[in-house]
């Protein structure tokens, strides 16, 4: 099993290379931004179910973005499952995904169908999650350090080298808090913060689950994390803890899209469709993932941040998903606030 999920995680290209000569029917090649471990479960179950064989390439968020814009004149993946809303909304403004419209549309949560609507049917939104801070209580409390409850506390001293946060170029997550702290504080502020938020920086990770899984090890106090995340880490025996800013925050609508060109676009639409349903949604839970999933019906699992709780600001996907703005937003990053030393 293990080596299955390796082999999902460093050698996507061999095996879409492999199941790009097997093609025709029969085939599925799944571009996945959720943990792997959920990935291979989507993969496993519909394939036992389906009869179609599944390859399964891991990346974050923006690293499919960008594979899929590279690839669009010969789309080697069929669906991309997963990963936060903005980039997906990206793709579709940028035609890079196809329109479908499921019949399970209407069992979905309202925020799951706007992000339909708002593409023109090119994605949907399959669960929901709030940003948040994860901490190591044990390795802050051995330095002495109070976790932070605000944004603001954030940019203390305290923190000096003590925070990750992800590459907003490669993760979803980090973009989906740039966006944020643009939508609280207004752009110039945000990015005077950002900058001084840089000092307490000590790596950004390629991938949203990067800095969750540092807080794990011990290698760093704090992270900028998906606060269903940490709870992934807590239950796998991990002194993790996870706090929600004081000043309100934002969350993702993780999404699903057809790829368009796909070679095998009926059985993407199957996938498609079953990905929706109550009991594929479920596979999140039992792979220890924690989103809100989208269809109604579908157990929102104990364990997870409930949302109706959570201090939520009105993010505005439409607006910042739209290519322009988040590649203007991302530049702007990488301009002022990477290239610090
Ligand atoms: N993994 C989990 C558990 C997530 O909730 C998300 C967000 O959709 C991601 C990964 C996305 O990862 P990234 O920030 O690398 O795009």
């Amino acid at each position: 099993m293990l080596h299955r999920i390796l082999q999902a995680a460093l050698l996507p290209a061999v095996l879409l290379a492999s199941a790009g000569a097997a093609r025709a029917q029969g085939s599925l090649n799944l571009y996945c931004s959720v943990q792997v471990e959920w990935c291979q479960a989507a993969a496993n179950a519909f394939q036992r179910e389906s009869g179609i064989r599944v390859s399964v390439s891991q990346k974050g968020s923006g690293e499919v973005l960008a594979q899929i814009r590279a690839e669009a004149q010969n789309p080697r993946g069929d669906l991309w499952f997963g990963g936060t809303g903005d980039p997906h909304l990206q793709a579709a403004e940028e035609n890079l995904s196809a329109e479908y419209r499921s019949a399970a549309l209407d069992q979905l949560h309202d925020w799951a169908q706007k992000q339909a609507r708002d593409s023109r049917y090119r994605t949907v939104g399959i669960y929901a999650g709030a940003l948040g801070f994860g901490f190591n209580p044990e390795l802050l409390a051995r330095r002495n350090i109070a976790p932070p409850a605000c944004w603001k506390d954030l940019l203390d001293a305290r923190f000096r080298n003590e925070i990750q946060m992800a590459n907003p170029q490669s993760s979803g997550t980090a973009y989906v808090m740039i966006a944020t702290i643009v939508q609280i504080m207004g752009e110039d502020p945000a990015f005077e913060y950002l900058k001084a938020l840089h000092r307490n920086i000590n790596a950004y990770p390629r991938s949203g689950t990067g800095p969750i899984k540092s807080v794990a090890r011990g290698e760093t106090g704090v992270s900028i994390s998906f606060v269903h995340d940490a709870v992934t880490e807590r239950l796998g025996g991990f002194p993790v803890s996870s706090a929600l800013p004081c000043e309100g925050t934002g969350y993702e609508v993780g999404s699903m899209s057809i790829i368009r060109g796909a070679r095998n676009l009926r059985n993407a639409q199957r996938f498609y469709d079953w990905a929706l349903t109550p009991a594929a949604q479920a596979l999140g839970a039992e792979t220890k993932q924690f989103q809100t999933p989208s269809n109604r019906a579908a157990p929102v699992p104990p364990e997870a941040p409930q949302m109706s709780q959570i201090r939520l600001i009105d993010y505005d996907f439409a607006r910042y998903g739209a290519s322009a703005e988040r590649r203007r937003l991302i530049e702007r990053w990488d301009r002022e606030v990477n290239a610090l030393p």
